[in-house]
């Protein structure tokens, strides 16, 4: 998230005509720097009274991403257009071409370059010449995990403007509050590869909740569909660790609940509907509760620090 002194002093030295033409916003990956220079542009080409005013229709152009004046190099807009995220040089000279135009709208332009640490230093080096001394009107802002990936000529030419993650704790906070049902062992992974930026940590959450979940169905499938041998080999066989085994566990006995829950005519939370119905039908309200206790069960020995390949074993063979 950009500071607030940032957006002010910037704003400040806008109004006086004194602000700098080339910009490296540094931070990490998902922590919003997109989304940051779109707040620069708003604030270039806003035609409200108050910068940006968030309202007016530059505003909404830019926010919407079809601003003709406001024009982004790299990363999602670099893949849609055949490209690659990276900024070539091919890029780099067209973008210098750009610079040499008027703007559309109004009189000033702004570009914005994604990945620029993944550019090659080629792709660098054409920059170079643009973004030492911007034509008037042009801003540029180049965006990156790391200043240090940029060469130290391209660095020196432009002003840091750095946007920090949150802190851990922070992080943590609202994640609870977003994932209500994650395990605190699941938010403290989520925080410890995240690096500060809410997105990546809920990336990593997502993922690994349709990973569990694609496990658990597996589960389901051989309980109530599968043979005995298919139990073993897909409960019991695999290597598990303690702390994700007993999120699946979790979610096993909530997605057979959610069975039960079908079969007494109520909808499901976790399955998909005909899937839920599918096993309704195969199953006796009796099998279904006695697969709830026999997981129970597990989860209480595998909790209690006991064997686990023994638990799991025990658990296929008696579903
Ligand atoms: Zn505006």
């Amino acid at each position: 998230m950009l500071n607030d002194s940032v957006r002010k002093d910037f704003l400040e030295k806008l109004s006086a005509g004194k602000c700098s033409h080339a910009y490296i916003l540094e931070g990490p990956a998902g922590v919003g720097k997109a989304e940051t220079a779109k707040w620069f542009a708003s604030a270039l080409l806003c035609s409200g009274r108050n910068p940006p005013c968030g309202e007016c229709l530059a505003c909404r152009k830019v926010r919407d991403g079809f601003h003709p004046d406001l024009h982004w190099y790299g990363g999602e807009a670099g893949s849609r257009k055949g490209g690659t995220r990276a900024v070539s040089v091919d890029d780099v000279r067209s973008l210098i071409r750009e610079t040499t135009m008027l703007p559309s709208d109004g009189d000033r332009m702004v570009f914005v370059i994604e990945d620029a640490n993944e550019m090659l230093a080629g792709a660098q080096n054409a920059l170079l010449q643009i973004f030492e001394e911007p034509p008037q009107g042009v801003y540029l802002f180049l965006l990156t995990e790391s200043r240090k990936s940029l060469l130290p000529t391209v660095r020196s030419r432009g002003q840091t403007v750095v946007i920090s993650g949150e802190p851990d704790s922070v992080l943590a906070e609202r994640l609870r509050a977003h994932y209500p049902d994650a395990k605190e062992k699941e938010i403290s992974a989520a925080v410890r590869t995240a690096g500060g930026s809410f997105g990546a940590a809920e990336a990593f959450l997502q993922k690994k909740a349709a990973q569990d979940r694609e496990t658990v169905r597996t589960w389901m499938k051989a309980t109530f569909e599968g043979s005995r041998y298919d139990r073993l080999s897909v409960i019991a066989m695999p290597k598990y660790k303690r702390e994700t085994l007993l999120p699946l566990l979790d979610l096993f006995f909530r997605m057979t609940s959610d069975v039960l829950l079908v079969k007494s005519g109520g909808q499901p939370v976790l399955l998909e509907a005909g899937e839920a119905a599918g096993y309704a039908s195969r199953a006796t309200k009796k099998k279904l509760l006695s697969v709830c206790d026999a997981v129970a069960k597990c989860r209480a020995r595998v909790d209690a620090n006991g064997n686990m390949t023994a638990d799991m074993t025990e658990l296929a063979v008696s579903l």
